[in-house]
C-alpha cells in the first residue's frame, strides 16, 4: 500500500515539475516541439516546402516564360508555356533546398532534364521505377522511390494515389499512355501540421482515402481545371473540388495552386477567388500568386 502511493506522488510531482515551463501536453516531449510548416508558392505547381527543419522543392518546372510549345491535343494548345516567368530567380529557388520531389515526369512538373539549376546529387524522390530511370538518365545520381513510409532526415513522407483524368481518358490506351501516372505526398513530423500535397488528380476514391488516414491540416490541390480537347472532365481539380475538399476537412486549410502558368488549365486564381467568395469559404482557402510564403 505504502510503495505505490509514494511512486504515485513522485510522478505527480515530476510531471507538475516537468510541465511547468512549457505548459505543453503531457506527454510532448522536445521531438514534439511546434515545428513551423511554410509553403512558398513558385509557380504552376512548383512550391518550395520548408517542413520540420527541411526544405523540399516540389515539381520544379523552372524553365523561362514561353520556353516550349503547348501541350497538344489540350485547351489553349496554341499558346506557349510557361505562360508567365518565374517570380526569382532559379538559383534563388534552389537555394538551402534539402530535397526535390517530383509528383510525376509531365513536363509541367519537371523540366530539370533540359538546364543545370539543380545539383545532379541532390535527393530527389519520385513515384516508380519508371520515372526514376528517366531522370537517372538525365544525369541525376541520387534518385529515390518514394514508398508508402519513406523517413527523410525526421520528415515522414508517404506516397498517395489518385488518377490524372477521367475513367473515359484512361479507356483510351494513346491518352491513357500520354496522362499516365501522378502521386501525391504526405508530409509527416512529431510537432509540425501534417501537409497533403494532392498532386495532379481528380477527386477519386484514393484522395477521400488519404484524407481519413491522414487527416491533413494543410492541403494542396491542383486546382487549374485543366482540359483535353474533345473530352468532357478535366485531368486535374477545378473549382468544385476545392469546395469539396474544405466541406470535407472542416479544420484544414485548402492551398489552390497550378493555375494561371500552362497553357490548358481553364480556371484562374481570380475566378477561384471569386467562388471562394460566394461559397463563404475564402478564409479557409489560399490563392497564393507566385512568390508568395504561407505559414502555418
Ligand atoms: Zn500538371
Amino acid at each position: 500500500m505504502q510503495r505505490p502511493a509514494s511512486l504515485a506522488l513522485f510522478l505527480s510531482l515530476s510531471l507538475g515539475a516537468v510541465s511547468l515551463p512549457s505548459h505543453a501536453a503531457p506527454n510532448a516531449g522536445p521531438a514534439a516541439a511546434k515545428q513551423p510548416v511554410q509553403v512558398q508558392q513558385i509557380r504552376n505547381a512548383t512550391a518550395r516546402i520548408d517542413y520540420a527543419g527541411k526544405t523540399f522543392l516540389l515539381d520544379p518546372f523552372l524553365a523561362r516564360k514561353g520556353a516550349y510549345p503547348g501541350f497538344p491535343g489540350t485547351f489553349n494548345s496554341q499558346l506557349r508555356n510557361p505562360l508567365v516567368e518565374l517570380p526569382m530567380p532559379a538559383g534563388d529557388i534552389m537555394k538551402g533546398v534539402d530535397a526535390v520531389i517530383v509528383s510525376h515526369t509531365h513536363l509541367d512538373h519537371w523540366d530539370g532534364g533540359n538546364h543545370q539549376f539543380i545539383p545532379k546529387a541532390i535527393p530527389l524522390f519520385v513515384q516508380d521505377e519508371a520515372d526514376a530511370r528517366l531522370i537517372r538518365s538525365q544525369g541525376y545520381t541520387n534518385v529515390r522511390i518514394l514508398g508508402d513510409d519513406t523517413l527523410f532526415e525526421g520528415v515522414q513522407l508517404s506516397k498517395t494515389g489518385g488518377q490524372h483524368g477521367t475513367d473515359d481518358m484512361y479507356a483510351n490506351k494513346q491518352l491513357a499512355a500520354g496522362l499516365g501516372k501522378a502521386m501525391g505526398i504526405v508530409f509527416q513530423a512529431p510537432g509540425a501540421k501534417t501537409v497533403y500535397v494532392v498532386g495532379d488528380s481528380i477527386w477519386r476514391s484514393e484522395v477521400d482515402q488519404a484524407l481519413a488516414r491522414f487527416k491533413p491540416d494543410v492541403i494542396l490541390l491542383n486546382a487549374g481545371d485543366a482540359r483535353m480537347v474533345g473530352f468532357t472532365g478535366s485531368i486535374i481539380m477545378g473549382k468544385d473540388d476545392v469546395l469539396h475538399a474544405a466541406q470535407r476537412m472542416p479544420n484544414a486549410t485548402i492551398v489552390a495552386t497550378h493555375m494561371d502558368a500552362i497553357n490548358h488549365m481553364t480556371l484562374s486564381r481570380e475566378e477561384l477567388k471569386e467562388h471562394v467568395r460566394q461559397h463563404g469559404i475564402q478564409d479557409r482557402v489560399r490563392i497564393p500568386s507566385d512568390g508568395d510564403i504561407l505559414k502555418f
